[in-house]
C-alpha cells in the first residue's frame, strides 16, 4: 500500500467551519475573529472573562535527542489530541507557529504529517494569521527608533558600536547576517555595524510567547535592552519610549489562533520561538485560554528533553504559573539506532542490539523528566520499517527503567492508532500522581543555576567559563537581574555541545561562550556552541520547485 504525502492528506481532508470549532469548546462565535473560515483568533474579552475557570490536565510532549531519523513530536501531539477526544476525553491541542523562511529552504511542514495533522498546513506554513509579520513590524521599528534617535542628537547618549539590537526578517538570508546599515552621507545617519536574525530569533517573538496579556506584554517590551550608553549603562526599548507604539502593533498577533486537527480537534497553533537562544514552545496566552476550555491540553516543546522540555518547565512553566500532569517522551526506533550508532543509510535493516545501545539516550531522558517529579510515558512512533523485535527491545528497555513504552501508529492511522497512549496518559493525568518541582529555585545565583543543568540534566562534569562571563553575571545579579530563569542554547543533537556525540555520553564539560540577557522574555542565555540566528538556504532550496500545478494547487512546499 502507498502512502499519500503529508499536503496529500491534508488537501483531501473535509474541515468543519471554524465557528463549529469554537463552540465544540465553548466559544460563542462573537467571541472569534474569523480568518476567512477555517482560522479564528480568539477575543481578549473572552479570554480575561474564563480567566478563573479551573484548569484542564497538562500533557507535555517531548522527545528523545532528534536525529535526521526524525522523531515527530508534532505528530504525536496531534495524534494524542485525536486519541484522548476518540476515547471520550474534551482535549485540544497547543503547537506553534511555523517559520515562513525554512519552508523554502529544506525543512518540511510544522503542522503535523500522515493523519496527524493540523489544517489549513499551507496557511499554517505560510502568513496564517500574519502574526509573524506583526512580530517582524515591532521589532524593526523599535531598530527604526534607535538609529532614528542618533541621527537626531542622541539624546540618550547610545554608544552606536554597543547596539546590540539587531533587525529582523522571516525569511533564510544568509547575505544579511552582518551588515554595515547608513552608509551614503549626512542624511542617512552614523554608518554602525549591525545584521538581522530570522523573525523567530527576535526578543519579540519570546516576549509574546510569555505574556500573559497585553499589559504584560507592554510591560516586557519595555524591559528590552537594546544597547548601552558610552558610560556603559544599559539603555532600554522604554527609555526610547518605543513600547507603547510596539505593543499596538502587536496586540492582535497576542491573540491565540484557533484552527483544527484532520479529526476536528481544536488546536491552538500559536507563537514560535526559537528553541535555542529562546524557550522554544508556543505561547503562554495560548496555553492557558487552552486548559480553561479543555479538559485535556497536548502540547510540544522543542528539541530533545534536555532543552526543550527543561526550558519549558523551567521558563514556560515558572513564569506562567503551569504545572504539567503527566510527560510523553516520544522515540522511534530509527532515532534510537542512530543513537546507538547507526548511520543513517543503513537505518534500512533490523538492529535490535543497535537499539538496544541507543535506549541508553531515552533512559536518560526518562530519568530527567522524573526528576521534575513527573510520571512520564514513552511513545514509539511507529514507521512501517520498524521490525518486532526492534519494538519489543524499546518496551523491554523502558519496562526495566520503571517506565512503560507504548507502541503508536497516529502517523499511519490517526487516532485509532493511539488510543492506548490516549487511555494511558488519561489515567495517569487524571490519578494526579505529578508532584512538580523547577529543576533550581528563583533564588540560586545565576552561574549555579547553569551548573546545574549542566549536572543534572545534560550529566556533564563542569561548566567552564572565562572571568568575564562570571563577572557579567555578577553585575546582572546587582542589577535585579538575578531571579531570572537560565535559557540553554546549546545543540540539540547531544546532551554534550559536540552534535556528533550521540547516545547517553558522560564526562565532558559544558563550555559556556557568551551570555546574553533577555531582560523583556525574562530570562538569562546561555550559549555554548555555535548557535545559527539567521540561516541560510541549501544549495537547491525547495523554493525551485514550489508553485501551482494545473489544478491552481500548490506543490512542492512539503
Ligand atoms: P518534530 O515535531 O519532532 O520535528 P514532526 O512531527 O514535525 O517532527 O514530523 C517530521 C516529519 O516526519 C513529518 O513530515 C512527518 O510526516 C514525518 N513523520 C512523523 N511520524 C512519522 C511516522 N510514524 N512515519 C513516517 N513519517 C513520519
Ligand atoms: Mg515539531
Amino acid at each position: 500500500m502507498g502512502y499519500l504525502s503529508d499536503i496529500e492528506i491534508a488537501r483531501a481532508a473535509t474541515k468543519r467551519p471554524i465557528l463549529e470549532i469554537g463552540a465544540a469548546l465553548g466559544i460563542p462565535p462573537e467571541a472569534l475573529l474569523p480568518f476567512g473560515h477555517d482560522k479564528a483568533k480568539i477575543t481578549a474579552d473572552f479570554i480575561a472573562n474564563i480567566e478563573t475557570r479551573p484548569a484542564g490536565k497538562l500533557i507535555l510532549v517531548t522527545a528523545i535527542n532528534p536525529t535526521p531519523a526524525g522523531e515527530g513530536k508534532t505528530t504525536t501531539t496531534v495524534g494524542l489530541g485525536d486519541g484522548l477526544n476518540a476515547i471520550g476525553k474534551r482535549a485540544a491541542v497547543c503547537i506553534r507557529e511555523a517559520s515562513l523562511g525554512p519552508c523554502f529552504g529544506m525543512k518540511g511542514g510544522a503542522a503535523g504529517g500522515g493523519r496527524a495533522q493540523v489544517v489549513p498546513m499551507e496557511d499554517i506554513n505560510l502568513h496564517f494569521t500574519g502574526d509573524f509579520h506583526a512580530i517582524t513590524s515591532a521589532h524593526n521599528l523599535l531598530a527604526a527608533m534607535i538609529d532614528n534617535h542618533i541621527y537626531w542628537g542622541n539624546e540618550l547618549d547610545i554608544d552606536p558600536r554597543r547596539v546590540t539590537w539587531r533587525r529582523v526578517m522571516d525569511m533564510n538570508d544568509r547575505a544579511l547576517r552582518e551588515v554595515v546599515a547608513s552608509l551614503g552621507g549626512v542624511s542617512n545617519g552614523y554608518p554602525r555595524q549591525t545584521g538581522f536574525d530570522i523573525t523567530v530569533a527576535s526578543e519579540v517573538m519570546a516576549i509574546l510567547c510569555l505574556a500573559r496579556d497585553l499589559e504584560d506584554l507592554r510591560a516586557r517590551l519595555g524591559e528590552i535592552i537594546i544597547g548601552y550608553t558610552r558610560a556603559k549603562a544599559p539603555v532600554t526599548a522604554r527609555d526610547l519610549k518605543a513600547d507603547g507604539a510596539m505593543a499596538v502593533l502587536l496586540a492582535q498577533a497576542l491573540l491565540p489562533n484557533l484552527v483544527q486537527t484532520l479529526e476536528y480537534t481544536p488546536a491552538f497553533v500559536h507563537g514560535g520561538p526559537f528553541a535555542n537562544i529562546a524557550h522554544g514552545c508556543n505561547s503562554v496566552m495560548a496555553t492557558r485560554t487552552a486548559l480553561r476550555l479543555a479538559d485535556f491540553v497536548v502540547t510540544e516543546a522543542g528539541f530533545g528533553a534536555d532543552l526543550g522540555a527543561e526550558k519549558f518547565l523551567d521558563i514556560k512553566c515558572r513564569q506562567a504559573g503551569l504545572a504539567p500532569d503527566a510527560v510523553v517522551i516520544v522515540a522511534t526506533v530509527r532515532a534510537l539506532k542512530m543513537n546507538g550508532g547507526v548511520t543513517k543509510d543503513a537505518l534500512g535493516s533490523e538492529n535490535v542490539e543497535a537499539v538496544r545501545h541507543g535506549c541508553a539516550n531515552l533512559g536518560r531522558h526518562i530519568a530527567n523528566v522524573k526528576s521534575f517529579g513527573l510520571p512520564v510515558v514513552v511513545a514509539i512512533n511507529h514507521f512501517v520499517t520498524d521490525t518486532e523485535a526492534e519494538v519489543r527491545a524499546v518496551q523491554e528497555f523502558v519496562a526495566g527503567h520503571g517506565s512503560e513504552a507504548i507502541l503508536c501508529r497516529h502517523w499511519a492511522e490517526g487516532s485509532a492508532g493511539i488510543t492506548e497512549l490516549a487511555t494511558r496518559v488519561a489515567e495517569i493525568a487524571e490519578r494526579g500522581a505529578a508532584q512538580f518541582d523547577f529543576l533550581y529555585p528563583d533564588d540560586m545565583p545565576l552561574f549555579e543555576k547553569m551548573e546545574t543543568i549542566a549536572k543534572r540534566i545534560y550529566r556533564a562534569d563542569e561548566v567552564v567559563a572565562d572571568a568575564s562571563i562570571r563577572e557579567r553575571l555578577e553585575v546582572w545579579e546587582k542589577a535585579g537581574y538575578g531571579h531570572l530563569p537560565i535559557c540553554m542554547a546549546k545543540t540539540q543533537y547531544s546532551f554534550t555541545t559536540d552534535p556528533a556525540r550521540r547516545g547517553a555520553p558522560t564526562g565532558f564539560p559544558i563550555p559556556i561562550r557568551e551570555v546574553r540577557l533577555a531582560a523583556g522574555a525574562g530570562f538569562i542565555v546561555a550559549i555554548c556552541g555555535e548557535i545559527m540566528t539567521m540561516p541560510g538556504l541549501p544549495r537547491v532550496p525547495a523554493a525551485e520547485t514550489i508553485g501551482f500545478d494545473a489544478r491552481g494547487e500548490i506543490h512542492g512546499l512539503f
